[in-house]
């Protein structure tokens, strides 16, 4: 009889015991942690007192066997006391879907690329466009038409900013009533990583999940446009091609620059343009530049892609860059001090993309070792984008960032004038001046308002003793140093 025991716990009801353990592994981690790390474990066997578990990678694996490991095996034991080991391996046959995890972003020299910290719900394809015609096309899929959405570009994702404010407005303007006079088409332009893309899949968004009265919407780039188009004319199903994209409430090409110099398709869009416009749907674009900058692309398309709402994405500003990363942040759940999310939105000016990525690339590494962040970290694993963006620095770019941090005049840089709140943030620029700069002492001295060389080695010293004495000033300096390091 008790050698039977164990078989009589353990197998009545291991689904539901391993239920249970998610459970209160998901209260006790929190929902976020839960999502990241621990909602694609399986169970997968169960051999006499041992429990096999697996996760899709390596990474994964490793991470959640050093940090859960432990109270996954308690638990179980709690669950089912015949347990005795939790065997946690690589399983395959589960659906890739967190790339956070199964890219390989902790190697420094490796490409900054989305790196989501929150699992996405898997994109889907945007719905109404689904037609047998289409399905009949086997040279390709048929969520070609219209590309999956990015379930992280939703408007509630957007961080909202001076420079993008009008833009983000008439999106949201579009996308709860399509087709409003004045609104038709929504022209969206801007720079290389500023929103255009998240925004028209916002719209996208809003539009498809209207539960009431849904519309049928179609998003895609210019090049993907061109490429059904050209696909459409290889076999002989222009005809289709074109009932198609008309049937739909909204269609959203994004990227037109693309179409510069490809009149063809240019024609083909122009056309689709005239009639859905003329049918009372929904036009939205997206390109590099204004209509009237697009030199390029036809002039009567130009004309009429004016015609309703043109909507600029500025260059960020440095307040917006730092909503975005407080924004993204908490969003991971990392704890990232103010510190860094400044160094960040000072130094990569760019755009949100990479902005984002360092960020992402931060958060990684903080969860796979462990560790906070701080300034020493974000030094040491964004050490190549921060390289990319450095460049030369001279004394005067020295001068004016320290006077602009302490809040003083530039020209106290130079001035006789010796009270503290003046005279210590002077030493902390010659003390860059030496770190950052090749030039000598007395180089220096001369464009400190003629100061002796003596002055400078002074301050040289007494910055260096200070720093030693007290971590916030330290932290300050360096802070600052890291701004202008080249
Ligand atoms: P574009 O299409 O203009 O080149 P994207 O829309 O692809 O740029 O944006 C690049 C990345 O930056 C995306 O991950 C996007 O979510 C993010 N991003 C850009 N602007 C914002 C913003 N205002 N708030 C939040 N994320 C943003
Ligand atoms: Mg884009």
């Amino acid at each position: 009889m008790a050698t039977t025991e164990p078989e009589i716990v353990e197998m009545p009801d291991l689904a539901g015991q391993w239920t249970r353990i998610k459970g209160r592994l998901q209260a006790d981690v929190g929902e976020v942690e839960y999502r990241t790390w621990l909602r694609q474990i399986t169970l997968a066997d169960l051999d006499g007192d041992e429990i096999t578990v697996t996760l899709p990678t390596r990474f994964l694996r490793d991470w959640v066997s050093s940090r859960y490991g432990d109270r996954l095996r308690a638990m179980w034991q709690s669950e089912n006391p015949s347990i005795r080991r939790v065997d946690i391996r690589v399983g395959a046959g589960l659906p890739r879907q967190t790339p956070l995890m199964t890219e390989t972003p902790f190697v420094p020299s490796h490409p900054v690329e989305d790196l989501r910290r929150e699992p996405p719900v898997p994109a889907r394809p945007v719905v109404g466009v689904a037609t047998p015609a289409w399905q009949d096309d086997r040279s390709e899929p048929r969520s070609d038409l219209a590309a999956p959405l990015d379930a992280r570009f939703t408007f509630e994702g957007f961080v909202v900013g001076k420079p993008n404010e009008f833009a983000y407005a008439c999106a949201r303007r579009v996308a709860e009533r399509p087709s409003s006079p004045g609104f038709n088409p929504l022209f969206l332009y801007g720079g290389v990583g500023l929103g255009k893309t998240h925004l028209m899949h916002s719209i996208a968004w809003e539009l498809t999940d209207r539960t009431n009265n849904p519309v049928s919407v179609a998003y895609m780039s210019a090049e993907k446009f061109m490429y059904r188009f050209i696909a459409a004319i290889r076999s002989q199903s222009t005809m289709e091609f074109k009932e198609n994209l008309r049937s739909v409430d909204v269609l959203m090409i994004d990227d037109l620059q693309f179409l510069i110099g490809k009149d063809n398709t240019q024609e083909e869009f122009f056309h689709t343009f005239n009639y859905l416009v003329e049918q009372g749907k929904q036009i939205v674009v997206s390109a590099d530049k204004s209509p009237s900058d697009l030199n390029g692309l036809e002039q009567r398309l130009r004309t009429r892609l004016g015609c309703g709402m043109v909507a600029d994405l500025h260059s960020t500003t440095y307040e917006l860059r730092i909503s975005i990363l407080e924004a993204k942040a908490a969003r991971a759940g990392v704890d990232v001090p103010a510190k860094v999310l400044e160094f960040l939105a000072h130094k990569i000016t760019s755009n949100v993309r990479e902005l984002e990525g360092a960020l992402n690339r931060l958060v990684a590494h903080a969860n796979l070792f462990g560790r906070p962040v701080t300034l020493e970290t974000t030094h040491e694993v964004l050490h190549d984008i921060l390289k990319a963006h450095d460049r030369r620095v001279t004394i005067e770019e020295i001068q004016k960032k320290v006077a602009e941090h302490y809040s003083i005049r530039l020209t106290d840089m130079s001035s006789a004038r010796r009270a503290r709140a003046v005279a210590r943030p002077r030493q902390v620029a010659m003390y860059l001046a030496k770190q950052l700069t090749s030039r000598s002492l007395p180089e220096i001295g001369r464009k400190f308002g003629n100061r002796d060389h003596t002055t400078v080695m002074h301050a040289v010293s007494r910055v260096t003793e200070l720093m030693e004495r007290d971590g916030t000033f330290a932290e300050d300096v360096e802070l600052l140093r890291r701004l202008m390091e080249s």
